[in-house]
């Protein structure tokens, strides 16, 4: 039976969540600061803020690649910081994550990359784990680049892989942080294209950790603006004409408000066959 969607537990839950760095000098730095949110099944979140305000931070805190000094983390209704090691590592093939320099295997092929996450999970056959590959590759469009190497590829194809890979196992959520900092603009549509495309078609939820205002109006529903490791605002961007509390809450109302033109050109582009699906 399925519940309404309002009664539904959201899908990522934090709760008071600290987080402080020890410093070279002895102190420490507070990089999160009393965080609570909650980002619901499905949806596109956007983390906004200024370089050093704490999102990557705060983005590693969702899968525990950063451990919080209190406060807990929920994922899919299992508290990730009770876990011990072994159940972590199943809790974390249901979180994907991509990063800025896309952190793929230089050594190892387009095919080998995806299928990496699969195999470090052993229980897959190999025609398993390669008709996945061959699955994520397509979502991705990049099934005739499996036998190339990252070398091989420009920025916008090594981020499809990172996204294919992350894809692989399947997971509910992919965490993605700035993705699209080390792309050109038109590279960046096409990565954001295929994000909004694997949220809303495949229903993988998005929390994406940026700077670029124009990436959380393309893609995003919801968004919290982050300010010295603190949420200090968080608004759905279907709700318009609002005055925000923050400068950057307002800058993003305002391109919500009115988005660049470039949409005209983009929309027409978006005919054409790429990327490839599934
Ligand atoms: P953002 O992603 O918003 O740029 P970060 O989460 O990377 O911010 O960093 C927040 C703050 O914490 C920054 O001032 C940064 O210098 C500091 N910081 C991040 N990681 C570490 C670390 N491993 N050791 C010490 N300080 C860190
Ligand atoms: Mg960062």
């Amino acid at each position: 039976m399925s519940v309404p969607e309002t009664l539904a537990a959201p899908l990522i839950r934090l709760d008071g969540l600290f987080k402080s760095y020890r410093l070279p000098t002895g102190d420490s730095f507070d990089a999160v600061h009393d965080v609570s949110l909650q980002v619901r099944r499905g949806d596109a979140f956007g983390i906004v803020g200024q370089s050093g305000a704490g999102k990557s931070t705060l983005l590693r805190l969702v899968n525990l690649l950063e451990r919080p000094d209190r406060g807990r983390v929920e994922v899919e209704g299992r508290e990730l910081t009770a876990l011990g090691k072994r159940e972590l590592r199943l809790a974390r093939q249901s979180i994907g994550m991509i990063f800025q320099q896309f952190n793929l295997l230089q050594n190892a092929t387009v095919f080998d990359n995806v299928a990496f996450p699969l195999r470090l999970h052993g229980s897959r056959s190999r025609a398993e784990i390669a008709a996945r590959v061959a699955e994520c590759l397509a979502i991705v469009g990049l099934n005739d680049k499996r036998d190339s190497y990252p070398a091989q590829l420009s920025g916008g194809q090594k981020q499809r892989v990172a996204i294919a890979r992350a894809l692989a196992p399947n997971p509910s959520v992919l965490l993605c942080d700035e993705p699209t900092s080390a792309l050109d603009a038109d590279t960046t549509r096409q990565v954001l294209r295929t994000l909004a495309d694997i949220n809303t078609r495949l229903g993988v939820t998005i929390v994406i950790v940026t700077h670029e205002l124009e990436v959380v109006r393309f893609l995003c529903r919801q968004v919290a603006v982050v300010e010295r490791g603190a949420v200090a605002e968080q608004f759905a961007l279907a709700e318009r004409g609002v005055r925000r509390r923050t400068s950057l809450g307002r800058a993003l109302q305002r391109l919500v408000d009115h988005p660049p033109e470039v949409d005209d050109a983009d929309a027409a582009a978006t005919e054409e066959p790429e990327p490839v699906h599934a």
